[in-house]
């Protein structure tokens, strides 16, 4: 807890200073309330939660509200609007492997992150491989094996230039064989070019799907809330091209734009998984709506 909270301080820090001032010693009148929304938007909470945080504010008619006071709304608002979204993975259904794409655009955190939830899926026992889908870039490869090394995981690899289908093809008998739970599939994420990309992801679903009607059966988009805004104009494009299952926010440690997950949760509705804040192999933490709200709000 200590660990996310200190992860979310500029985010509260970014928050306390649009907030303060805005308070009073009377009601809240309309210009305050207008203030306090505006604060909110430049806290990159984004135009819907905003809004609704500041009707729920009015709603309540306060007396009077000090700076503590509007913190704690806040994070009751807040809790509110991520506690519908906040969903761990769900790994249980059969038949196996439990398929997982990874998606996001290059350096959002991919890699780390299936690194990350391989190692988690391995404490609770299960057999993990992971697949080596981006084979558009050579780094991206050895990226993921020294992760698999690094967990204990074996990897399953084409060359770079190789077609990420039949990497997820063999990656499937291969768990099938070895009696392997969790197959999880690093992914290209070149926005630059949709059409290619969009192509790419469905040819590896057509392969899931033949194999394995369920399969994807998990299709999780990471996002760098250090891009802020852009990670909402990511979400959109991904749902579009790769019909995106549930979310996971990296490299919310040390900015000051972690209000964006809230942003994406007013405006997509989509699962939560889990929150990255660090580099390392424990740093993917399950999403707590109460204690990420309480982080945020300071
Ligand atoms: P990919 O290109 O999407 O696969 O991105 P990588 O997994 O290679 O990550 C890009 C960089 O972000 C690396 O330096 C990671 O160590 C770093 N990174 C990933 N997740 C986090 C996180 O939650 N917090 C921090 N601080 N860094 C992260």
């Amino acid at each position: 807890l200590d660990r996310l909270t200190g992860g979310f301080r500029k985010t509260a820090d970014r928050i306390g200073e649009n907030i303060s001032g805005l308070t009073s010693k009377t009601a809240l009148d309309t210009t305050t309330l207008d203030d306090i929304e505006e604060a909110l938007i430049a806290s990159d909470l984004g135009p819907e939660a905003s809004k609704r945080i500041r009707d729920a504010i009015a709603a309540r008619r306060f007396e009077q509200l000090d700076e503590r006071g509007l913190r704690t709304i806040l994070a009751e608002e807040i809790e509110k609007i991520l506690t519908p979204v906040a969903k761990p993975l769900d790994i249980h259904g059969f038949p196996r492997p439990h398929v997982i794409l990874v998606i996001g655009v290059n350096g959002s955190g991919k890699t780390t992150t299936i690194g990350k939830i391989g190692h988690h899926l391995m404490e609770q026992d299960y057999g993990v491989l992971l697949a080596a889908g981006d084979t558009f870039r050579a780094a991206a490869i050895e990226q993921l094996k020294i992760w698999g090394e690094r967990i204990h995981a074996p990897v399953i690899a084409g060359k770079e230039g190789g077609d990420p289908a039949s990497i997820v093809f063999d990656g499937v008998k291969q768990a099938t064989e070895t009696g392997i739970d969790v197959l999880i599939v690093d992914t290209a994420g070149r926005l630059q070019n949709k059409q290619h990309l969009m192509d790419e992801l469905s040819k590896v679903r057509r392969v899931l799907g033949k194999l394995n009607e369920a399969a994807p059966h998990d299709v999780i988009l990471v996002l760098d809330a250090t891009t802020g805004q852009n990670a909402l104009n990511q979400i959109e494009v991904f749902q579009e091209t790769a019909g995106v299952t549930g979310l996971v926010m990296t490299k919310l440690d040390g900015t000051a734009r972690g209000g964006v997950l809230v942003a994406a949760a007013e405006k997509f509705g989509l699962p939560i998984h889990a929150i990255g804040v660090g580099e390392g192999v424990d740093d993917l933490r399950p999403f707590d709506p109460r204690a990420v709200a309480r982080a945020i709000a300071g």
